[in-house]
């Protein structure tokens, strides 16, 4: 079953077709920098690459163009759905959902906690709905498979009207990765679906872990936003909040600059003063930039020690999963984090980390103890296989 996967981002539109079943992919694509006069349009087809300039394209013009290009290759007639993702669906979407008028409206009321995505997610559902008026069209929602932690993981200590009253709790993102690639684990390293625990981190541009038992997710490390948790490329993770009335009087500036300063500022960016890229970050580091190699010392701290809490939540570890464009591919960033865990009893082997565990499953730990594994995560797979298990009739029990 083919299905058109959407990601609408503020300024960025990606687009994929999928066979759910097979997972084969007959185009990918992606929409930039739209609205401003150098929107692209980049697309891969047949294993060929393509790019065109859209100019002052908005997100409802790319994604005609993105209509005719699936025209052109034919891939319309027999598409079955759309499926969107979501970030933001509060604590009122706990899995998947066809999107109806009353869906929509939940969206729309998760503004308030999203309010940097939800509106670019419900752009590209309403203007879906326009090119397909025939097709069904399903929501993803990335903090849906965390809505099986318990209370203890999911409040904070803060008056309690503030979660009563104004949906003050952690959230946590990433969920349909965190769900995708725990599936991947269970299955490489043949672990019972009803008896396991895993502890997911999905590292990239932004990071976030997640303790997961049994396919359900129990703890992770994002919040209320996806400012919360480990160190990211521009994001702090989790600091003091007194810091944020501190360096307003300091600098003199409002409380939204500050925030501004920790979300696209702060983390490796902010630390090495250079970049938030990791691949820069170990190229200078090498060459002798210090700040460098303070920001990925620090990175590498931030995700073990946020590991070891996440066991905390699970009680056990069976193992540990490395997913996101730093976790499939920075070797050292890895092997540091699988060192400073060593304490569980995991067993770095440097010659399948070296490798990104191919050959062997994944594996990059020796025998014996919690193992830990590389996956490439698939969350546009992940939409696909919901929307498709939707439009036959599995609803909700997809997620
Ligand atoms: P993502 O947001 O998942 O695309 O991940 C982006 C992050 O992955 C950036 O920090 C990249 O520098 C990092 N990354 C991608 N490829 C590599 C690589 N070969 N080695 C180290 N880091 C990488």
């Amino acid at each position: 079953m083919n299905v058109l996967v959407l990601n609408c981002g503020s300024s960025s539109a990606k687009f994929a077709v999928i066979d759910a079943s097979t997972g084969a992919e007959a185009i990918t694509g992606i929409a930039q920098r739209l609205g401003t006069a150098h929107a692209t349009l980049d697309w891969k087809h047949d294993g060929k690459k393509h790019s065109r300039d859209l100019h002052h394209a908005d997100h409802a013009v790319a994604l005609r163009e993105m209509v005719e290009l699936l025209r052109d290759a034919r891939l319309v007639e027999g598409l079955a759905g759309v499926g969107h993702r979501v970030v933001h669906g509060g604590a009122k979407f706990s899995g998947s959902m066809p999107i109806t008028e009353e869906v929509e409206a939940k969206i729309r009321e998760c503004i308030p906690l999203g309010p940097l995505h939800n509106p670019p997610n419900l752009e590209g559902i309403t203007i879906s709905r326009e090119l397909f008026p025939h097709l069904p069209q399903v929501a993803v929602f990335d903090t849906a498979f965390h809505q099986t932690m318990p209370s203890r993981a999911y409040l904070y200590a803060v008056p309690y009207e503030w979660f009563e009253k104004h949906e003050v709790r952690r959230y946590g993102f990433h969920g349909t990765s965190h769900r995708y690639v725990s599936g991947v684990a269970v299955e490489r390293l043949h672990l019972d679906p009803a008896n396991h625990a895993l502890v997911t981190c999905h590292l990239g541009n932004g990071c976030s872990l997640a303790a997961v038992e049994n396919g359900r997710s129990m703890d992770t490390t994002m919040g209320l936003t996806p400012l919360d948790g480990v160190v990211m490329g521009t994001r702090s993770g989790s600091i003091d909040p007194s810091i944020v009335s501190h360096m307003k009087k300091a600098l003199h500036r409002s409380a939204e600059d500050v925030m501004d300063a920790l979300n696209r500022k702060s983390g490796l960016l902010g630390i090495s003063g250079l970049s938030n890229d990791m691949r820069t970050l170990q190229e200078a580091a090498d060459a002798g930039h210090e700040r460098a190699a303070l920001a990925i010392d620090k990175f590498c701290h931030s995700v073990a020690k946020a590991a070891a809490g996440m066991v905390v939540s699970l009680g056990r570890l069976d193992a540990l999963v490395f997913t996101g464009g730093i976790g499939e591919n920075a070797v050292q960033v890895r092997g540091r984090i699988v060192e400073l865990l060593g304490f569980l009893g995991l067993r770095l082997d440097p010659a399948a980390n070296a490798v990104h565990g191919r050959g062997q499953d994944g594996r990059i730990t020796l025998p014996g103890g919690p193992q830990a594994i590389v996956t490439p995560t698939n969350e546009e797979l992940m939409i696909a296989i919901d929307t498709a298990a939707i439009i036959a009739g599995g609803a909700r029990s997809a997620a």
